[in-house]
């Protein structure tokens, strides 16, 4: 068994408004991509990064795609050995290794074991007007995060799609849900946030500097 890890660091983070890409704006000290690139390495076999055209600087690392799931299929191509994938983003730098291991040990009789949160507002649904249309029941929704933890050759096949599809998805997850695999969530610690605006980067700088 090869448990590899896809880092999906090859946005240009235009929603943060930093001069560069956001998986390398310094962050508590290092570029936000590190904290979880050390993380992986301590607890996979390997770790593959996909990044911006023009950013392959170190072994492992590849260039990234034209959408989120793009990136990781070039990541993945790249780790024909790998037969755990453990998909991660490099937008949330706050990752732990605990979150990592359960992941990974919830895969038993799943496709994926995706990182989640429970939904703690009430959420609605509404037409394009603002017009409430339904509420729907919170106890049974969840918020998803990565890391993302698939069985590779089934995150091949989902990822074997045209790339209009891959820009639809919002996760990979969706994309094996899609096929048929079965996925179940694994609850997150509530600091797994993803970075993307300077008040997240503040909030992420500050537990980062605690935990140091
Ligand atoms: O834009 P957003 O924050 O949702 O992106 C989530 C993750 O996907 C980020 O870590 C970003 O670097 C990555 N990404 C990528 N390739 C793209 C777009 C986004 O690897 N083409």
């Amino acid at each position: 068994m090869s448990t590899v890890a896809l880092i999906a660091a090859g946005g240009s983070g235009e929603r943060l408004g930093a001069s560069g890409p956001k998986a390398f704006v310094v962050l508590a000290g290092r570029p936000m991509l590190e904290w979880s690139l050390l993380l992986l390495r301590e607890v996979c076999d390997r770790v593959v990064v996909a990044v911006p055209d023009g950013h392959v600087e170190a072994p492992d690392f590849v260039t990234g795609g034209s959408s989120r799931s793009a990136s990781v299929r070039n990541a993945l191509a790249a780790a024909p050995e790998a037969t755990v994938a453990v998909v991660h983003d490099a937008a949330r730098p706050l990752l732990e290794a605990d979150l990592i291991r359960r992941c990974i040990a919830s895969l038993e009789g799943f496709d994926g074991a995706i990182a989640a949160a429970r939904v703690t507002d009430t959420v609605k649904e509404a037409a394009p007007d603002g017009r409430v249309v339904r509420s729907l029941d919170r106890d049974s929704l969840w918020a998803v995060q990565t890391p993302q933890v698939f069985r590779a050759d089934v995150l091949r096949g989902a990822l074997s799609v045209d790339d209009e599809k891959l820009a639809s998805a919002t996760d990979d997850a969706s994309l094996i849900e899609r096929t048929g695999g079965t996925v179940r969530v694994v609850e997150a610690p509530v600091t797994n946030m993803k970075v993307t605006t300077q008040l997240d980067l503040r909030v992420a700088e500050a537990i980062l500097a605690e935990r140091c």
